[in-house]
């Protein structure tokens, strides 16, 4: 079930996946600051509109109710109606005050019982003081002693519970101050966290949207590599993303078309070497039989014409063993008994089998073979083979009069043999492609010298075949040395 929601996803769909990903957890933090920051002003708020408030309130009542007592002591004297008006004026302000203050103390009980409190001793103060106005007015005598003790007593009442409200805001103010700060504290500890959290898991999200992009198009690099070292195995097995299985699927269904292309490429070479080497086979017997008089005594320009024949036919027969070989070992198909030799046997063959070419060439054979040479894993005759095609070549491209050296080294882990000459050289832009069939350095094709340009590609895939390499050094007009190293 993963799997198949893992490989249904598009590189386009992990990526907006991931950047929503992403984007909701930077919504989550930006939501949770947010709601830290509502927290803050409801505080504030408090702070500022009911315990500030209250305050103000507060100092209004005890002003209105200062005001009352300076206007009813003056009122007591006087007796003048416009200093009792002004007594109800400043009882309206009191009035005023204190139903605000109880509107704001609605959530706080403890509040609305100071201000009933309050409420309860302004009225007794308020009753007191209109007996003694309505026992004034009516011309009666009254006891000013006792009702300034009752006035007194009410006032001094209502003063204690307004500092005791004062003092109860105050501390509320330092408390709600206090929450504040707590809060602000907690707050900056849960961003940091969120953020520091959101960072990490948005870096896992990239790295395992990335990861999940990068590692099979690794796959396909590895594999188009393998393709470009001839290895074409089309077996590369990329389901996810989907874009990259598409991609996989035409890479294998490439793959299979360029082996099918290889096998027939070497299906006809062989086909084409087996068909012309019997023909040419019959010619060569043939001439060689004529040469020897088996159809009467050839005279002297039949002669001549008769080992032109049979030279001409031996090269092509060799071409066509070259051939088939190549197609052979292309395919995958050649044969190689590996065995543990000494290799110094069979450069001195080698250089038996050139002497007389050499002699005739005036050429200067010089064999140097160092003391103990490691014994290595090969399949001497095809090693004897692609030291033919070396010596061949050296002693066809040296002029006459000329030297020719084969050294042979252990070398690191492996055993070293170079085939150097005194030939024209080869340009050095020409050194790597002289390896590849039918490639032929420019150079030399000015001065006629025949040639196929399979014995090259024939050595370095034989010398492949055994895990060694080859290449080849030149000073153009000063020589050439062929260079193979085989592992031991
Ligand atoms: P060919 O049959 O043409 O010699 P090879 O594959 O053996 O085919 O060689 C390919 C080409 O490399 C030759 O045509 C020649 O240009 C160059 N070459 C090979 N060996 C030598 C050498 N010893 N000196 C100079 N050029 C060489």
């Amino acid at each position: 079930m993963r799997q198949a929601f893992r490989v249904k996803l598009t590189i386009f769909r992990r990526l907006v996946i991931g950047y929503l990903i992403i984007l909701a957890m930077l919504m989550a933090v930006s939501a949770s600051m947010l709601f830290e920051l509502d927290n803050f002003n409801e505080i504030t708020q408090s702070i500022l509109k009911v315990d500030n408030q209250l305050l103000e309130n507060e100092k209004k009542m005890s002003d209105a109710l200062l005001s009352q007592i300076l206007y009813e002591k003056k009122y007591l004297i006087i007796h003048d109606d416009a200093l009792y008006d002004q007594f109800l004026i400043a009882k309206m302000d009191f009035n005023k005050a204190f139903q605000n203050s109880l509107t704001l103390a609605a959530d706080d009980d403890e509040k609305k019982k100071m201000l009933t409190m309050i409420h309860s001793s302004f009225k007794q103060y308020q009753s007191v003081f209109e007996q003694e106005v309505e026992l004034i007015r009516s011309g009666k005598k009254y006891t000013l002693d006792k009702h300034s003790q009752m006035k007194e007593k009410a006032v001094n009442a209502i003063m204690d519970e307004l500092k005791n409200i004062k003092a109860y805001s105050q501390n509320h103010t330092y408390e709600q101050i206090r929450r504040l700060e707590t809060a602000m504290a907690d707050a900056k500890k849960t961003a940091g966290l969120f953020v520091v959290a959101a960072l990490v898991l948005g870096l896992l999200i990239s790295l395992v949207i990335t990861r999940s992009i990068t590692k099979p198009l690794s796959s396909v690099i590895n594999k188009t590599r393998d393709v470009s070292n001839g290895i074409l195995k089309g077996d590369l097995k990329v389901a996810s993303p989907p874009e990259l299985g598409d991609l996989s699927k035409a890479f294998n269904m490439m793959c299979e078309r360029l082996k099918k292309l290889d096998y027939m490429k070497s299906d006809f070479y062989a086909m084409m070497s087996h068909e012309l080497r019997t023909p040419l086979t019959s010619i060569r017997e043939g001439t060689n039989l004529m040469l020897e008089g088996a159809a009467g005594e050839p005279n002297a320009n039949q002669i001549k014409l008769l080992r032109i024949i049979s030279e001409e036919s031996n090269r092509l027969i060799n071409l066509v063993n070259s051939l088939m070989d190549l197609s052979k070992m292309e395919a995958g198909m050649m044969v190689f008994n590996f065995g543990c030799h000494d290799i110094t046997p069979l450069i001195k063959r080698a250089a038996l089998e050139v002497a007389p070419l050499a002699a005739s060439k005036q050429i200067k054979m010089e064999t140097t073979i160092s003391d103990k040479l490691s014994c290595i894993k090969m399949d001497d005759e095809k090693i004897m083979q692609a030291l033919r095609n070396l010596l061949g070549n050296a002693l066809k491209f040296t002029p006459e009069g000329g030297s020719v050296k084969i050294a042979v080294s252990n070398s690191g882990g492996s055993v070293r043999i170079a085939i150097s000459d005194t030939g024209p050289g080869i340009p050095q832009e020409n050194l790597g492609m002289i390896f590849e069939k039918f490639q032929q350095a420019q150079y030399h094709m000015q001065h006629n010298i025949k040639g196929t340009g399979l014995g090259l590609a024939l050595a370095k895939n034989i010398v492949t075949a055994h895990g060694g390499k080859i290449w080849a050094e030149s000073i153009v007009g000063e020589g050439s040395s062929f260079i193979f190293s085989l592992p031991v």
